[in-house]
């Protein structure tokens, strides 16, 4: 098996991969842009043999008619009236085959309510495509669900083993954290990552795939169970005892406002 991504359009990651090294087919996670994949398989001797959809929006979902039409590949993805494209529906505890792997559905809602990430679960490694639910260091917008489901989105993504690597769709990371840093300033894990991320950037490399173990230590969407993240909404806020889903909201909130210096 063999995984990569790729910039494409101004913020995103295109996630492929190959299951199979003896074989040189690929799958495209959310391509938004059927020109960057093309050039990618072209460049690496690869054939597109699926694409593999999270939810709708327009920057994960708009090269999919023109592969389609190029290579008349399935399209695997959430049931949504807008991915009128995907012709293999996917929901909660469905597998899905590629080649020699099988991942498992997670459906994810609170970014979108279409929103199901995946999860692969190796001997060697496990690896989750969580598009815009769990970005590292932060999260995605709440355009469609609650507080309450997204948290418990995020929560059960918290819950996997620590060594999971993060495959999201956006180089976000260094500006998730300087939000991180001022919604918990003390926290000494999310300033030496903050460093590390921006000298990656600054070096032209990507910040990602991340882990679990990585993200709850330094993402506050991670940490909405504890108590120095809670006193800081707290004061933040002026919520005198705030529920879990709460303290979500309030951060997700803080952090739709928030510009970095
Ligand atoms: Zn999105």
């Amino acid at each position: 098996m063999q995984l990569s991504l790729f910039p494409a359009l101004q913020t995103n990651y295109f996630w492929l991969l190959q299951p199979d090294d003896s074989k040189s087919v690929a799958y495209i996670f959310d391509p938004g842009d059927a020109t960057a994949v093309k050039q990618q398989l072209q460049a690496r001797g690869l054939t597109l043999a699926g694409i593999v959809i999270t939810h709708h929006h327009w920057d994960h979902t708009d090269g999919i008619d023109e592969l389609v039409a190029d290579c008349k590949v399935p399209v695997y993805g959430p049931r949504s009236d807008k991915i009128p494209q995907v012709d293999h529906v996917l929901s909660e505890g469905d597998k899905l085959t590629l080649g020699p792997l099988t991942l498992d559905v997670l459906e994810t809602p609170g970014h979108t309510l279409d929103h199901i990430s995946y999860l692969l679960q190796t001997p060697e490694q496990d690896l989750l495509f969580c598009a815009d639910t769990l970005f590292a260091g932060g999260c995605g917008r709440m355009f469609e669900g609650s507080p309450e489901q997204f948290l418990s989105s995020l929560n059960r993504l918290k819950a996997l083993p620590e060594r999971t690597q993060v495959c999201c769709s956006h180089e976000y990371t260094v500006d998730n954290l300087r939000f991180a840093q001022a919604a918990e300033p003390d926290n000494r894990a999310i300033a030496e990552r903050l460093a590390r991320e921006t000298e990656k950037r600054r070096q032209g490399q990507s910040t990602l795939p991340s882990t679990i173990g990585l993200e709850k230590q330094t993402n506050p969407f991670l940490r909405t169970d504890s108590p120095s993240l809670k006193a800081s909404v707290k004061k933040h806020t002026g919520l005198k005892a705030p529920r879990e889903h709460e303290v979500f909201a309030a951060l997700r909130q803080w952090k739709d406002r928030f510009k970095a210096n």
